[in-house]
């Protein structure tokens, strides 16, 4: 049980931070492996329909062969979950000649349950797993990553009247799981009212250096959807959900998922500093529309049941309806300063 493991921590070593805390408890949430679809906990893009991972399949090739088509490549997933976008994502890319045969395909996952899932998914594919994208070996790179970075760990900063306290997890007298505050400043802290919270992720910082700078020293690509905002905000976004139903964040650790909103500018910043190219965040929604989302489900429905065209049809609105996915979900490319611009972000380059 992860909560008692935290429990003994803090009772031997004092408060942890929320990032350690979230850390700790998404390694032992995600080692169960029953989280997705209606009788897990949450639903994500590529379980909702299989128009999402065709469409970054197409994506990919057209980036591909912008890379001038490398004999090889890294094709890397972040996080895949069941396996099903890069499922779908190699059935549409392999129509162009050539891609199936370059792509390596690296995924980054930490979960030996999802693993498993995702080796039975892709059983016809040859597959290198890794713990963490810096165990990629180098080369031109197209990476994906769908609602990984929410995953990642975030550090919380609480506007005292003593000025910016850290938010830490420690015990009560009843053993209980709560929130304290140490001295620590968020470098740096945008304007804020006294009990406002801010949050920033070294984490995902971390991990948008890295990918840009094997992009723009290896050539390549990369695509990054999740939810989140454009610009950095003071404000709290740290959630649980369990069942579809949002719960305490220290209520049941290790039962739900934690997630935060993602910074997109945190991550634009630390993209550009390692000198690669940073297109959106763009809404999902409207990505998707550019990538003629309507008509290839118009395509998948024709010809099929009238229940099976339904559930097509409202897949794609969920994806794409501001009031469901399409707005809060972002998507960013982070590419080499010398690639055609990928596919969905030509309307916003040079902006
Ligand atoms: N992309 C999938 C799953 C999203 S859930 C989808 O859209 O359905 C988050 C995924 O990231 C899971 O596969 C989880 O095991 C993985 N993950 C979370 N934190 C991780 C970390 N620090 N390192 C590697 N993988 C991680």
């Amino acid at each position: 049980m992860i909560g008692a493991a935290l429990a003994g921590r803090i009772r031997s070593a004092g408060p942890i931070s929320v990032a350690d805390y979230m850390d700790a408890v998404a390694q032992a949430y995600y080692a169960r492996g029953e989280v997705f679809g209606a009788a897990g906990d949450f639903v994500t893009a590529p379980e909702i329909s299989q128009v999402f991972g065709e469409l970054i399949g197409l994506w990919c090739a057209v980036v591909w062969r912008n890379m001038g088509a490398p004999a090889s490549f890294r094709l890397v997933e972040c996080g895949p979950g069941r396996g099903t976008l890069m499922n779908d994502l190699l059935r549409a890319a392999a129509r162009a000649p050539g891609f199936a045969a370059a792509a390596e395909i690296h995924l980054v996952e930490r979960s030996p349950t999802l693993r498993a899932k995702q080796r039975d998914l892709l059983k016809d594919q040859s597959v290198s797993w890794h713990d963490e994208l810096s165990a990629v070996p180098p080369g031109p790179l197209i990476l994906v990553a769908n609602e990984f970075l929410d995953a990642l760990p975030i550090r919380q900063f609480e506007l005292t009247a003593a000025g910016w306290m850290e938010r830490y997890v420690d015990l009560d007298q009843a053993g209980r799981f709560i929130f304290v505050l140490k001295p620590g400043d968020p470098q740096p802290a945008p304007a804020a009212k006294i009990g406002a919270t801010f949050e920033v992720s070294p984490a995902i910082t971390g991990f948008a250096y890295q990918v840009a700078a094997r992009v723009a020293r290896n050539q390549g690509a990369a695509l990054l959807i999740d939810y989140g905002h454009k610009a950095t905000a003071v404000g709290e976004t740290l959630q649980a959900v369990k069942k579809h139903k949002p719960c305490g964040v220290l209520e049941t650790p290790g039962e739900a998922d934690l997630t935060a909103h993602v910074d997109f500018a945190a991550v634009a910043k630390a993209a550009r500093t390692e000198g690669a190219l940073v297109l959106g965040p763009l809404e999902q929604g409207i990505w998707l529309e550019r990538l003629g989302i309507k008509l290839r489900g118009l395509q998948l429905a024709k010809d099929k049941a009238p229940e099976i065209a339904r559930a097509v049809e409202s897949g794609v609105r969920r994806l794409v309806a501001p009031d469901a996915m399409g707005a809060l979900f972002k998507v960013m490319a982070i590419s080499h300063p010398a690639l055609a611009t990928p596919d969905g972000f030509q309307q916003d380059a040079g902006r």
